[in-house]
């Protein structure tokens, strides 16, 4: 029998609901249980595959190739689990079913109408979910803030579970925010009640609420919070901010939230293991080393757009016992006439970032053409591995004008190009050759040291591939393919030799990295950065 539990957020967005329900997710995975997180998203966008980074963030892309929120890749990251396409449901998906069931004629003459049929919808994908990852607990977040009109169906479908399953078999939690006011900091608790009013109202009574705040709070506020708001005192979790995202369960835990949920949901009472979480805790606050990841992309002004890459490299960071300072670039930036040196010299390595159509594309090619000469530590990642095709193409095999067809018409020398299977797809949503696919990692290059294997599985995003035409004339020039598809069609990898770090995946290696299991690729380059760095130390001393 699967337990629920359902997080809503009030006062304000951004309040870190995401990370409230990973942080709360791992908090039953410390103790053993099986968890299956999932996203209920109001917008009417069927999934975030369509949606700009810039406004969004973040495409989060799961193994079976759906395209999602980016607070997938939270609950991946701290529950160290994998999500399907049944973790992320949103209006779009929900009002899709229900219209072509009307369709089908499934309603048998029936007014179709928002309850029961849409919240039925929404029911039966919790259900289905649960059942997918036989789950001992369904953790479910639902987007947007109470109050909100688009997110009401979700509600609704939440409460009514309570009298489905059972008051013992689900639990609301709410996630608001404390703010401080004046001079003296005086903690504010009015925008929590009456956003737990505002729950009420729907008919939900929160079990437990995450306050987020800045300051400590008296035990006067806490006991005003419980009484206004009809939340036991223990049950009014401190969330305080902290150092780092990962940190956050561990203060859950020690405000004694774990234990409360085990006798809420009457689950079966286990030790909570810490030992790991702690230590890559500790590790992160208290590093030994430091470097400076440059980052080059083109959505850089949105901190969210390249959110598994951030925490990618501070995993990497975890395993070398060093703290990563990420600096974005934009790529544009490096377009203006300004040598790449002014932007890239002091850096201790490089990535070169996904990305969709032209802008910004010479930046980017620049700064690779920069790392390959200057012997900085470089990772291409999917746009990253194509722009890398373009340069080499460019500078080392002397083909003026050499380009992926995503950027000009018919380039003279396409280096990239679209998949034949790609070139009838009409429709934007999910045309992409997405998530996991298999690859098959050439011997004796840098890719098989880092990866310790041969064979290995990556999740994919894109459209266009390096073009098989130009493959023997790369090689010829230098350029190592380190990976391949297992039909040897596609070109998965790239390397360049006679250079401390060069590596370039077509795949989204970020979203695979946790920070208890720090992605290889990640991990190199961040090795190759911090020595990179204590050798020019060294040099100067
Ligand atoms: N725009 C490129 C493609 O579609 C790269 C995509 C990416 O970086 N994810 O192939």
């Amino acid at each position: 029998m699967t337990k629920y539990i359902f997080v809503t957020g009030g006062v304000v967005s951004s309040i870190g609901k995401g990370i409230a329900t990973a942080s709360l997710g791992r908090l039953l995975r410390n103790r053993g249980f099986t968890v299956a997180p999932m996203k209920l998203d109001p917008y009417i966008n069927v999934d975030a595959g369509t949606m700009s980074p810039h406004q969004h963030g973040e495409v989060f892309v799961t193994d079976d190739g759906a395209e999602t929120d980016l607070d997938l890749g939270h609950y991946e990251r701290f529950m160290d689990v994998n999500c399907t396409a049944g973790s992320s449901l949103t209006t779009g998906k929900v009002y899709s079913a229900v219209i072509s069931a009307e369709r089908r004629g499934d309603y048998l003459g029936g007014t179709v109408q928002v309850i029961p049929h849409v919240t039925n919808e929404i029911k039966r994908a919790i259900h289905a979910l649960a059942k997918e990852q036989e789950a001992d607990v369904l953790i479910a977040e639902i987007g947007g803030t109470v109050g909100d009109i688009e997110s009401l169906p979700f509600l609704e479908a939440i409460r009514q579970m309570r009298t489905d399953v059972g008051h013992e078999n689900t639990m609301f939690v709410h996630v608001t925010l404390i703010p401080t006011v004046g001079p003296w900091q005086e903690v504010k608790t009015k925008p929590t009640q009456h956003s737990v009013y505002k729950l009420r109202e729907i008919g939900i009574a929160p079990d437990v609420l995450v306050c987020r705040t800045d300051v400590s709070l008296p035990s006067d506020v806490r006991e005003k919070i419980s009484l206004f708001c009809g939340v036991p005192p223990q049950a009014v979790i401190e969330s305080t901010t902290v150092s780092t995202i990962y940190e956050v369960p561990l203060t859950y835990e020690e405000a004694g939230l774990g234990d409360f949920v085990v006798d809420r949901l009457k689950l079966e009472k286990r030790d909570a293991n810490l030992v790991q979480w702690k230590q890559l805790v500790d590790t992160l606050k208290n590093p030994k080393r430091s470097c400076t990841i440059g980052v080059v992309g083109k959505y850089t002004t949105n901190g969210d757009a390249y959110k598994s890459i951030a925490e990618a490299l501070t995993h990497a960071g975890i395993s070398n016992d060093s703290h990563v300072h990420i600096r974005w670039i934009e790529s544009d930036n490096l377009e203006n006439g300004t040598p790449p040196e002014s932007f890239l010299q002091d850096l201790d390595g490089l990535v070169v970032g996904p990305g969709f159509g032209g802008r910004g594309i010479e930046g980017k090619i620049e700064a690779i053409r920069y790392a390959r000469e200057e012997k900085l530590p470089f990772f291409g990642i999917c746009l990253g591995l194509q722009t890398a095709v373009i340069e080499f193409a460019r500078n080392v095999c002397g083909l003026e004008g050499a380009n992926s067809e995503e950027m000009v018409e018919k380039p003279p020398y396409p280096v990239i190009h679209l998949l034949p299977e790609q070139k009838e797809v009409k429709e934007k949503g999910a045309s992409m050759r997405l998530g996991a696919y298999p690859c098959n990692i050439v011997h004796g290059t840098l890719a098989e040291k880092l990866y310790g294997g041969q064979r290995i599985e990556e999740r994919h995003r894109h459209r266009y591939e390096v073009n098989n035409d130009f493959r023997e004339m790369l090689q010829n020039h230098g350029m190592i393919i380190s990976g391949v598809s297992p039909d040897y069609r596609l070109v998965e990898m790239i390397e360049v030799g006679d250079h401390p770090f060069f590596v370039a995946t077509q795949a989204h290696p970020e979203f695979k990295s946790r920070p208890n299991r720090p992605h290889p690729l990640f991990e190199g380059l961040v090795k190759a950065a911090v020595e990179r760095k204590a050798n020019l130390v060294s040099s100067v001393l």
